[in-house]
């Protein structure tokens, strides 16, 4: 999340507050947090204030001094803490928010980019209080984690909150699918009868002890059951494939698996895989250059796609990619993530292509180049 750091004054507890610059009037600004640059703003009914000018006299009222009040716009929803970090748990212009449900997690992934936690306090009122402070224009909305089926029957309340608060919202669920191995808890996320919702599922090899080394349980027939009863009831689903050293051989392999045992899933993303947490951990026995798993990943992808169904390839560079597959690469990494690296500089892809994870700076492939001439359309 995008955080930036500032000066508090007044703040013992965590302030979680939408940014407005002043447009609300008295009545409606209770959950607001004001920005200004006036130091003589009325802050009167607002959370707190957060402002650049150090002239600003807060009145035994919380408020934070920040360098630039230009990182913040209307809608925006933040926690100011008492060390004055400021949390962007919600950006009104950014396609990625997500809701951390819970940063426990029963499985171990050898390259998870954000290591669970052991022990917590529950997240879910938190949640349902940054939804109701969302804007009801939010095109999609994420439940990710951790594993969020860890939080039980409490991941439904948030679903039915979102449905409540943000009727147009999308919702997208990341989770491993063990859970759903039981028929009941499936059938109770079908119940919530939430009209746009695709819950997102991992799988990592055709080959079940595989999964299981790289997910670090013996999991991989309950996904495959969660799999089953998800479609049981009518859930739309979509499978992931993080591509490294020990999965991208059997790519080919896995996408016939996939084709001949689940072909109700709506769409399987073939994913670069981001290098901070595990991953960084287990750099030498993961990484490999992207450009090298190429042939792999085109045999997939194309195997997939000539039989009907629907192939993305998330986070890759396009001119690392073979022409005939750049069609299938989505602009997958969340904005305050993702970067340009100099040998972008004058590119032509530069608009429709994902970039880089600010933590792959160094860990790149070497084949990075601008493309100065287009030789093909590359839709699809
Ligand atoms: S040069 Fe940069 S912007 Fe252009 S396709 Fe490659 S990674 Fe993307």
């Amino acid at each position: 999340m995008k955080q930036i750091q500032g000066t508090p004054y007044n703040i013992e507890d965590d302030v979680v507050g939408r940014i407005s610059f002043g447009k609300r009037n008295i009545f409606g600004r209770s959950n607001d947090i004001l920005v200004c640059k006036d130091a003589d703003s009325s802050s009167f009914g607002y959370l707190a204030t957060i402002t650049e000018t150090v002239a600003f006299k807060g009145k035994g009222k919380p408020y934070c001094i920040v360098e630039d009040i230009a990182d913040f716009h209307e809608g925006d929803v933040v926690v100011i803490n008492a060390k004055g970090e400021i949390i962007f748990v919600y950006e009104i212009n950014s396609n990625h928010n997500a809701l951390m449900a819970t940063e426990r997690c029963n499985h171990r992934c050898i390259m998870c980019p954000q290591p669970p936690v052991l022990q917590e306090k529950d997240k879910t009122p938190f949640n349902l209080r940054l939804i109701s402070l969302f804007d009801k224009k939010t095109q999609e909305i994420g439940i990710t984690g951790g594993e969020p089926t860890l939080i039980g029957d409490k991941l439904f309340t948030l679903v039915n909150h979102i449905k409540k608060e943000l009727p147009k919202t999308a919702i997208s669920i990341l989770s491993n699918g063990v859970k759903f191995a039981e028929k009941e808890y499936a059938m109770k996320l079908a119940m919530c009868k939430h009209p746009d919702l695709q819950i997102d599922i991992p799988l990592f090899s055709d080959i079940a002890e595989e999964h299981n080394r790289i997910v670090g349980a013996k999991t991989f027939y309950k996904t495959v059951q969660g799999l089953y009863n998800l479609a049981l009831f009518h859930q739309r689903i979509g499978l992931r494939v993080v591509i490294h050293r020990r999965t991208y051989k059997r790519l080919p392999q896995l996408a016939d698996f996939i084709y001949h045992n689940f072909p109700f899933v709506a769409q399987v993303a073939f994913m670069q895989m981001e290098t901070i947490g595990l991953a960084k951990e287990n750099f030498d026995e993961l990484w490999m250059d992207p450009y090298d798993y190429n042939i792999e990943l085109r045999e997939a992808v194309l195997l997939l796609a000539d039989r009907g169904m629907k192939p993305y390839i998330y986070n890759a560079q396009l001119c690392v990619l073979p022409e005939d597959i750049r069609c299938y690469a989505q602009q997958s990494i969340s904005d305050w993530k993702s970067i340009y690296i100099s040998e972008c500089d004058g590119c032509m892809l530069k608009g429709q292509c994902a970039g880089f994870f600010e933590s792959n700076r160094q860990a790149h492939s070497s084949h990075i180049k601008k493309i100065e001439h287009i030789s093909s359309d590359i839709s699809c």
